[in-house]
């Protein structure tokens, strides 16, 4: 029977078995196939934490609903009743000049959807906002050569809102400078709306107009965004082997033999490495040491997460509870990213008389940070929580959850990178890569690209 070994049990690696075993059932095709993960548990960086009636996420608290494959995954997996929606996500708030002010109400895809929505925006001064406006006479234009994340913003709406807005966003989605980072690999659809359409506030306009999504922009689970993974690991037909890291893989005359820290080797016909791609590196190295070099070339920054549990009656009155939490714009140099309220934003995560404040920390500029001591980052927390939001009592807890090396980097040239990784790997049959070091770091892209590898493996080998 085709063995099939799949090598890392985070979302990337448990859907790819998911949807191989969907497809290979449908196709009457017997297959076994394995999952080898080198921690206690899977889910990768989907970790919950729950105790006392409190659920606290470490790595991702939902996914976004405009990218279909979480809802068709939720849907294969007959799960759609346990999804929760966002309670409200416009209301994120950015620190200016040390104070909260509101963010805008009206942004679709982090772009104003009219000019009312600029002219709302009170981060920005009376000469930032006239700069957005501009971009509604922006004439189209075909990008051709990749630009980085930075210069496109700016081009259409200037330094001011770069800076206040977009660079805070940017560093809470994906932890990196938008300097470096690709528009054409992380948002090819503004790209197209440029071609098309010029001004990327009079395309939103018209897509808005056009939208019916009834779905709330970001979901979650009720019990957590593990609960996906439980799903996911209960209806998979498949040996999940934790505590097992993968040190290398060898080619045979009958496949490839997959060596473990402890020196086993296990025979498969064929290998998914559900890896982040820095630890792919090591393990194909014996294989192929071309795709090692490229996998080599992706940086990555580090982050953590910090949730705190206060008591409502100990927080001080002048607290939105209304906000989502907020941002703050790189150059104010403070020691945290921004902040979200956890239980504010989802409902089941904490009891009705505990608020939950997740900070997050690291990020390009930052990344030190992470590797401080658990008092020293917690101090640090509180310090900017006592300044920004003036609370000064102690937490009734805290839970913390590094993230070194958590986030990979999508920089200018990441498509040509993936074509010439494409180009090695048409030359390694059986070898397939797949995660959020290729093709979307969100958790909707990972489900994504894990289908279509399942899809892959299953033409390549029946
Ligand atoms: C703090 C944070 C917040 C985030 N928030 C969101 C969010 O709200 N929404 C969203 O959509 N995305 C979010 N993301 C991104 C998203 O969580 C990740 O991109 C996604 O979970 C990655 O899944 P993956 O399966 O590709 O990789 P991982 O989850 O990293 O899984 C890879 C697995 O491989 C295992 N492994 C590594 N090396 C070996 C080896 N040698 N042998 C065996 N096993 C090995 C690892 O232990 C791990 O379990 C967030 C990320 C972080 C860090």
């Amino acid at each position: 029977m085709t063995q099939i070994t799949i090598i890392g049990g985070g979302i990337a690696g448990l859907t790819t078995a998911f949807y191989l075993q969907k497809f290979m059932s449908e196709k009457n095709c017997p297959l076994t196939c394995n999952v080898m993960e080198m921690s206690d548990d899977v889910g990768g960086k989907i970790v919950t934490k729950k105790f006392d009636n409190f659920t606290v996420e470490g790595g991702p608290d939902s996914f976004i609903t405009r990218k279909q494959s979480v809802l068709d995954l939720c849907r294969d997996l007959d799960i759609e009743d346990k999804q929760i929606p966002i309670n409200s996500y416009n209301d994120f708030h950015i620190l200016s000049q040390n104070k909260l002010v509101p963010l805008s109400q009206g942004l679709y895809s982090g772009i104003p959807e009219s000019l009312e929505s600029v002219y709302e925006m009170t981060a920005l001064s009376f000469a930032g906002k006239v700069q957005m406006m501009a971009d509604i006479f922006l004439p189209p234009r075909l990008l051709e050569q990749d630009e980085n994340l930075a210069d496109f913003l700016k081009r259409h709406f200037g330094n001011e809102a770069f800076e206040t807005i977009y660079a805070p966003i940017m560093a809470g989605i994906y932890g990196a400078s938008p300097e470096k980072l690709s528009i054409h690999s992380l948002y090819p659809q503004l790209v197209e709306l440029e071609r098309k359409h010029g001004s990327l506030i009079n395309s939103i306009a018209q897509l808005k107009g056009k939208s019916v999504s009834k779905n709330p922009v970001f979901k979650s689970f009720k019990n957590g965004m593990h609960e996906l993974i439980e799903s996911l690991t209960n209806q998979l037909d498949c040996d999940i082997k934790t505590n097992m890291q993968i040190v290398t893989i060898k080619k045979t005359q009958s496949g490839y033999d997959i060596v473990d820290s402890k020196n086993q080797r296990h025979h498969a016909d064929a290998v998914v490495l559900a890896t982040p791609a820095c630890n792919t590196t090591e393990i194909i190295a014996d294989i192929s040491d071309n795709l090692a070099q490229l996998l080599n070339k992706i940086h990555y920054t580090s982050s953590a997460t910090i949730t705190l549990g206060y008591k409502l009656s100990d927080l001080p009155a002048s607290l939105d509870l209304h906000s989502s939490g907020f941002l703050i714009p790189f150059k104010q140099n403070r020691n945290i990213m921004g902040c979200a309220l956890a239980s504010r934003k989802f409902n089941y995560r904490a009891p009705k008389d505990v608020l939950l404040i997740r900070a997050f920390i690291g990020g390009p500029e930052k990344s030190h940070l992470v590797s401080l001591p658990e008092d020293e980052l917690l101090n640090l927390v509180n310090k900017e929580l006592s300044d920004i939001l003036k609370i000064n009592c102690d937490p009734l807890f805290h839970k913390l959850f590094r993230w070194h090396n958590g986030n990979p980097q999508y920089e200018v040239g990441h498509r040509d990178w993936l074509s010439s990784l494409n180009s090695v790997l048409s030359r390694l049959p059986g070898i397939y890569l797949t995660g959020s070091s290729y093709y979307g770091i969100g958790i909707p892209d990972c489900v994504h690209h894990a289908k279509i590898t399942a899809e892959k493996i299953a033409s390549d080998l029946f």
